[in-house]
């Protein structure tokens, strides 16, 4: 599906504003998007505002890919979730915007998170937006709208964000190319885009996935090696319990792959098929696994001690 099409579905307040605004050629200069998961929403404002092809973005055209890829040469992108947004930030928009067109069409600036900017940064973007310059486009995102200076929002168009569905999610992280088996986990154990960038391309998240293969493999091949794998592989290499609520969560997808590839249902894990068709298992003892792993995860959560709990439920399981 075209995310167009996507959008149109899932969030429908903001693709008719856009729709009315590019047809009517009344594109506000600023725009403000409130909600979580507003990240590709935003770029594909950008997109829509230098598209070859169609009144709204066509994600295919050269121009649209260019955006995608922060390669567009009038395109400038700053994220506060990974770093506050400063005044020399905003003083260097102002600059690069000041001299001629490197493209000959709109020159954009889209600024993810805002709420996390410096009050000087604040003021600077206040100014930026009170004389607005003939071509130049700003695309905010907040989740925050409480923490955005009410003259901010007041010069910009603010569109409110449905909550964010999986289904965009996934769509979000498939650009990221990554492997099907991480789009997968990553949309089932998060909500939105920023909370599980940190797990994209990680070596963290990749030894954790093998060892979610493992214990499986050591549950029902290798059963006498099960303690002994996970103590000196996984809670050598994880100590913190964050990571390992997070192995427990991951696991408790596997087990229930084993229920899907039964009945060919799409696998959370596809790379792991040939392991879940040696496996055959009563549903009810699945059942009973993943109760138990769910139980350990909820008590790692009240602060118990991390080795203790895994080694019980690993008696136990
Ligand atoms: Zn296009």
């Amino acid at each position: 599906m075209r995310y167009k099409d996507l959008l149109k579905q899932e969030q429908p307040i903001l693709y008719q504003i856009l729709l009315q605004s590019f047809k009517n050629q009344k594109i506000p200069h600023a725009f403000l998007l409130v909600g979580k998961n507003a990240r590709q929403s935003a770029h594909f404002i950008a997109k829509s505002l230098i598209c070859e092809n169609d009144i709204l973005a066509c994600d295919q055209c050269n121009e649209c890919r260019r955006i995608d890829e922060h390669n567009y040469g009038d395109f400038i992108y700053l994220n506060g979730h990974d770093e506050t947004i400063k005044k020399n930030n905003i003083e260097y928009i102002q600059e690069q915007f000041s001299k001629s067109s490197l493209e000959g069409k709109a020159k954009i600036y889209l600024m993810e998170n805002i709420e996390n900017s410096t009050v000087e940064a604040m003021n600077s973007l206040l100014k930026m937006l009170e004389e607005p310059t003939e071509g130049v486009f700003a695309i905010f995102t907040c989740q925050n709208l409480n923490r955005v200076l009410p003259t901010i929002q007041s010069r910009c168009q603010i569109i409110q964000l449905l909550p964010g569905s999986q289904k965009l999610l996934r769509e979000e992280l498939k650009k990221a190319d990554i492997a099907e088996d991480d789009v997968n986990v990553l949309s089932e154990l998060f909500t939105d885009y920023d909370e599980c960038k940190s797990y994209i391309d990680s070596e963290d998240f990749d030894k954790l996935k093998n060892e979610v293969y493992h214990f499986v493999d050591d549950l029902y091949f290798h059963r006498e090696n099960l303690i002994i794998d996970v103590q000196t592989h996984l809670l050598k290499d994880f100590k913190d319990k964050d990571s390992i609520q997070f192995f427990l969560n991951m696991l408790v997808l596997a087990l229930r792959d084993l229920f899907h590839v039964k009945h060919f249902m799409n696998l959370t894990y596809p790379s792991f098929k040939s392991l879940y068709e040696r496996i055959d298992d009563q549903e009810e003892n699945i059942i009973n696994k993943i109760n138990l792993i769910l139980e350990t995860e909820y008590l790692l959560s009240t602060n118990a001690n991390v080795m203790l709990l895994m080694d019980s439920m690993m008696y136990r399981i």
